[in-house]
């Protein structure tokens, strides 16, 4: 690993170095075979092809009668064309059905065409039909091929309809269900566990005394993590105590693909309960990034499987801040695609902004994406929760930059 140091300072990472030496460190969770319901934002390990062809078999595209197009070929609204209706194909109709010249067949979208048919005339070409003595006068012309759908028209059998590596989204799954595929073989969204620690943490809705705070970070990482692609899930608070600590990650590997922790990893020795823990296991190396918020991080694998397990600082901002900045690119990884950040783009600051040397600042800020502006919001300390939620984008401050005026353009990522 890359370590720059600044003379007379602790040495410090870049965020650049660490985020790089963690991806590397992350394997991608194996394929397996996956059936359609649980297969939203897996990745594609496999080229899927067309077994049949799209659609199956030559169809009507409206709702209206299958003719011979020469029968009615010289309808007009002055001449209309009457012909007796031999019978109705609803969609789903599996019997064989034959035109006979001279006649026609009343059929709904989606109902196979009769052999012997070449057009369908919609609905709104003729006279609606009469039921009573079965038969529809046709007042306009269709040319051969009218409304229907041929067999193969979307996708031949052997065509290519996903290539591996592509992520499934809803349309993806249409496409597979409707190429009649049950399952398929892809690495599915990988499995998240986030816990906090930290003894003066309550549970939200709970009374708390003087000294203790509502526990927070647990359920915006656990919603961050299912926006970032992971199928997320959060643990109940866990005390600042070494056992503990170690009994539930031991517990969460059970069910994980990856662990996030937040607290328990800064300056305060003996108090920093999961750092003290993790250490012992010896796979965990703890780290002082060069950021503001968030600069303790720690990362490692623990497990037989070698599960990625990141240690985030407390304070709910450096907490959230760190997650995207290095949690959310692993889940791409961890399904074998290219690492996904926050979208990027620059703006131009609407007031100056201050950042420590040496460190790369991530300030909120709001970013007003067509005026190409964007604002610090007050209150840029690391518990200022509220100050987050009024914002939609990190303006970055260089590590090399103490200051910026207004007017000066910056890099910004948008806050999903
Ligand atoms: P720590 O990193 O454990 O020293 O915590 C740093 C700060 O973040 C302290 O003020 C904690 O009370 C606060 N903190 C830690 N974990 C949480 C959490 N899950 N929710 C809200 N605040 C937290
Ligand atoms: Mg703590």
């Amino acid at each position: 690993m890359t370590v720059s140091g600044h003379t007379g300072q602790a040495a410090m990472q870049s965020v650049d170095s660490y985020l790089s030496e963690v991806l590397a460190a992350i394997r991608p969770v194996p394929p397996r075979q996956l059936g359609l319901d649980e297969a939203a934002g897996a990745v594609l390990a496999e080229d899927v092809t067309a077994a049949w062809a799209l659609p199956p078999f030559d169809n009507s595209g409206m709702d209206g009668y299958a003719v011979l197009a020469a029968d009615v070929a010289a309808a007009t609204p002055e001449r209309p064309v009457t012909l007796p209706v031999q019978d109705e194909v609803p969609a789903g109709d599996t019997r064989r059905h034959d035109l006979v010249q001279g006649t026609c067949l009343r059929i709904m979208t989606g109902a196979p065409l009769p052999s012997g048919a070449d057009a369908v005339v919609p609905v709104e070409w003729t006279d609606g039909g009469d039921a009573g003595n079965g038969h529809v006068t046709i007042t306009r012309a269709p040319e051969p091929g009218n409304a229907i759908r041929r067999a193969g028209g979307d996708a031949a059998p052997g065509d290519l309809l996903l290539t591996a590596g592509t992520r499934l989204g809803p349309v993806q799954i249409g496409l597979l269900a409707a190429a009649g595929r049950g399952t398929v073989t892809a690495r599915p969204r990988p499995r998240l566990t986030v816990m906090s620690t930290g003894n003066e943490l309550i549970e939200p809705g709970q009374p708390v005394t003087p000294g203790q705070i509502w526990e927070s970070n647990s359920r915006m990482l656990a919603r961050a993590a299912a926006q970032a692609g992971y199928d997320a899930a959060r643990r109940p608070i866990v005390p600042d105590d070494k056992q503990a600590v170690l009994a539930a990650i031991e517990e969460a590997l059970a069910s994980a693909d990856t662990l996030v922790t937040t607290g328990g990893v800064s300056m305060g020795g003996e108090h920093d309960i999961v750092k003290a823990a993790l250490q012992d296991l010896g796979t965990v190396a703890f780290r002082k990034v060069a950021m503001q918020p968030g600069m303790p991080q720690g990362f490692g694998l623990v497990g037989r499987g070698g599960t990625p397990i990141f240690t985030l600082p407390g304070n709910p901002v450096s907490a959230y801040v760190s997650f995207q900045l290095f949690v959310r690119p692993a889940a791409s990884v961890l399904q074998a695609t290219d690492p996904e950040g926050l979208a990027a783009t620059s703006a131009v600051l609407g007031a100056p902004v201050r950042s420590p040397s040496g460190r790369r600042s991530f300030l909120r800020g709001i970013l007003d994406a067509a005026a190409g502006e964007v604002a610090p919001v007050p209150g840029q300390q690391s518990h200022q929760l509220a100050s987050l939620a009024r914002a939609n984008a990190l303006i970055i401050v260089p590590e090399a930059v103490t200051e910026l005026p207004g007017g000066a353009e910056v890099d910004v990522l948008v806050l999903p």
